[in-house]
């Protein structure tokens, strides 16, 4: 399914490419371009290329730090403890600790006698003041390197203070990119979940895996299914606690929507509770009534897969009424998308296909080779595909291209503004939810405002889109 891409090396060439990037960089050919490849992806990052992708830590971070009432205590330099709940704004229906930040704020006297002593103070102070159900010690870089057996230090903690579970992610920056550090949270929520499994689980409704509730999301999703008569038992992150995570192994179903973060988990618990997954995405209209009727096919009755179709047909026609007088202003319009997993561009694309606008640059930080097989047959030809990018490459291909919105995260803002582009944010700090039939309205809204924005005009000047302002 790789044979219509062709690697910058070929006869159409693309500038400014690290030699190093060159496979990670592709053009959607129009015709069967023989010797393609497909986008090189899952590789280390290459040194020196200023990559998007955040670290290990950071992927191990954003995943578990949606459990409201863990408390999250970062093992290393106060840096480190700089990716916080702001950073990551999901929502609770019950306890906030989660969204403060706490840090054993190891200095030069620690990296040279070890870090225990401190982390050991760190975890009674935690128990005499906050009673958590679960300690997640992240411990970051220098604790990689420094090598404090962090593992002692949660067995002793356990031992003394009955009920807690005290889980180290070993998560130093250097030891992969963001996707080990899904794979660790992944790891450390199914030793959260396996310890005292229900002995013998009922086997009834679903887990979310993979939304983590920002702007109330997993709330919709959550709304969306109880409608239909399928009940969540667990949701993985958003909203959940560590008393909720631990009901997940009496599931009949898991639901993926983020698949980068959490398909380790979802075989992971195929494997350990024989739970079945399938993966499912809520963003778009197509992809949110695909996935309701498939889940309702699954895991749901008759009476379920009836609700799940008059739902997504009634929810569908209303929202296609609503997005009509926006249509007009975004046809032709070209947006550029550089977002966290595979998934997620692959629903984006499909939104702006339907709005009648054109994807000319697409890549994510974590994508694997199924979601760029998926990528290309979506795109049309002179599309760029990139994994792993970064600000330089995203600048080159945007400018190229013409491209007239940039969707991505924070990382990924400045660089829009700086070229006069229009943004919308799709990641971790989005105000808005954009899940569901009602966030393709909000996601519309959002586009159409930030496109059509009259400043954009002033800011680029008049002829060439790029050109400095007068
Ligand atoms: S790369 Fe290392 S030092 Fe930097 S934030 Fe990640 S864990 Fe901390």
């Amino acid at each position: 399914m790789t044979a219509n891409l062709a690697c910058p090396a070929d006869e159409e060439a693309l500038t400014g490419i690290l030699d190093e990037r060159q496979g990670s960089v592709v053009l959607k050919e129009a015709g069967g371009a023989s010797g393609a490849k497909g986008v090189e992806c899952g590789k280390a990052s290459v040194s020196g290329a200023v990559s998007q992708r955040a670290c290990v830590f950071c992927g191990a971070r954003v995943v578990l730090n949606p459990i409201t009432d863990a408390f999250h205590l970062v093992h290393g330099p106060i840096g480190c403890a700089s990716y916080t709940w702001d950073i990551r704004g999901s929502l609770s229906s019950g306890p906030e600790l989660y969204r403060r930040s706490f840090s054993t704020d190891l200095g030069e006297k620690d990296v040279v006698f070890g870090g225990l002593p401190k982390l050991r103070r760190a975890v009674d102070e935690i128990w005499e003041k906050h009673r958590p159900p679960v300690v997640f010690i992240y411990s970051t870089c220098i604790v990689g390197v420094i090598g404090d057996d962090v593992d002692s230090v949660c067995r002793e903690a356990e031992a003394a203070f009955p009920g807690l579970r005290v889980i180290n992610v070993k998560a130093p920056g250097f030891a992969g990119h963001k996707a080990m550090g899904y794979r660790l949270a992944c790891e450390a929520l199914m030793s959260l979940i396996s310890r005292e499994p229900p002995e013998a689980p009922a086997r009834a409704g679903v887990n979310i895996l993979g939304d983590f509730n920002l702007a109330g999301e997993m709330w919709i999703i959550r709304g969306y299914l109880e409608r239909i008569g399928i009940p969540v038992v667990s949701a993985f992150t958003g909203d959940s606690t560590c008393a909720s995570l631990k009901k997940a192994p009496s599931a009949a179903l898991n639901v993926v929507q983020c698949a980068g973060s959490m398909q380790h988990l979802a075989r992971s618990m195929e494997e350990r509770f024989g739970i079945p997954y399938v993966k499912a995405s809520f963003f778009g209209l197509e992809d949110t009534a695909s996935a309701l009727s498939r889940i309702a096919d699954l895991a749901g009755d008759g009476a379920a897969r009836l609700k799940a179709r008059s739902l997504a047909r009634s929810a569908r026609g209303k929202a296609e009424r609503e997005l009509a007088p926006y249509l007009p202003g975004l046809a032709g319009k070209k947006a550029a998308i550089f977002v966290g997993g595979g998934f997620k561009a692959i629903s984006l694309i499909r939104q702006f296909n339907a709005l009648g606008m054109d994807t000319v640059l697409v890549g994510t930080q974590t994508g694997q080779r199924e979601d760029y097989e998926i990528i290309e047959t979506l795109v049309k030809p002179g599309t760029v595909i990139l994994d792993d990018a970064n600000p330089s490459e995203l600048e080159t291909f945007m400018r190229e291209k013409g491209a007239d919105i940039l969707v991505g995260g924070v990382k990924e803002r400045p660089l829009a503004y700086k070229l006069g582009i229009a943004f919308c944010d799709h990641n971790h700090e989005r105000k808005v939810p954009l899940a569901g039939f009602d966030g393709v309205i909000n996601f519309t809204r959002e586009i159409n405002l930030s496109i059509n924005s009259p400043v954009w005009r002033r800011v680029r000047g008049a002829g060439d889109p790029f050109a400095a302002p007068a």
